[in-house]
């Protein structure tokens, strides 16, 4: 009898078909909370300036009432655990704000169930790769800065780098770093 054929690990689901089930839930859950975040920080930020009743403000509310609609759908349709589950995958969904320039005015990542809006910026002579994620809506934790030094290790500015990542012999990165690997970014 022939021995029975060891199984080989699942493929993580970023690095499946754009047409796998698990894909596509993690891609729609990880672009509904993008949305829904961003339209909450658009409409903040138009209150600030433009004041409760403008146009502009109302065209923001009405924009994230209907991303909450959405959402809650999504929900309803997944059940919270597995949209727990989609969030918590490393990124696969990319949210790009005015794409008809070039580069995009905004791009957006969801990096452990958090919407970031990333931009590389200029490297420097120990830090060649350089990235500021800035969590949205706007939070008082970060931006943070999450860079690839010169020897090739990386590094952030997070809690979770400055209090577990660097005490710790061999601790994998934090999430900030593990979702720029995996987007294959830095
Ligand atoms: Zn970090």
């Amino acid at each position: 009898m022939p021995a029975p054929s060891r199984r080989s690990p699942p493929v993580p689901i970023r690095d499946r078909d754009p047409s796998d089930p698990a894909f596509k839930s993690v891609e729609l859950a990880q672009r509904g909370r993008m949305i829904l975040d961003v339209a909450a920080a658009d409409l903040e930020m138009a209150e600030e300036h433009l004041g409760p009743f403008h146009e502009t403000t109302w065209h923001f509310r009405n924009a994230l009432a209907e991303a909450r609609r959405s959402w809650d759908r999504l929900r309803a349709e997944f059940g919270s655990a597995a949209l727990d589950a989609a969030l918590a995958e490393p990124p696969l969904a990319i949210l790009t704000i005015g794409e008809d320039v070039d580069p995009p005015r905004a791009i957006f990542l969801s990096i452990g169930g958090k919407t970031y809006r990333v931009e590389r910026i200029a490297g420097t002579d120990l830090a060649p790769a350089l990235w500021r994620l800035t969590r949205l809506p706007l939070s008082e934790d970060g931006p943070y800065y999450v860079a690839r030094l010169r020897d090739g290790t990386y590094r952030c500015d997070c809690a979770e780098w400055t209090y577990q990542v660097a005490q710790i012999d061999h601790a994998p990165p934090c999430k900030h770093v593990t979702g720029l690997l995996a987007m294959g970014w830095i």
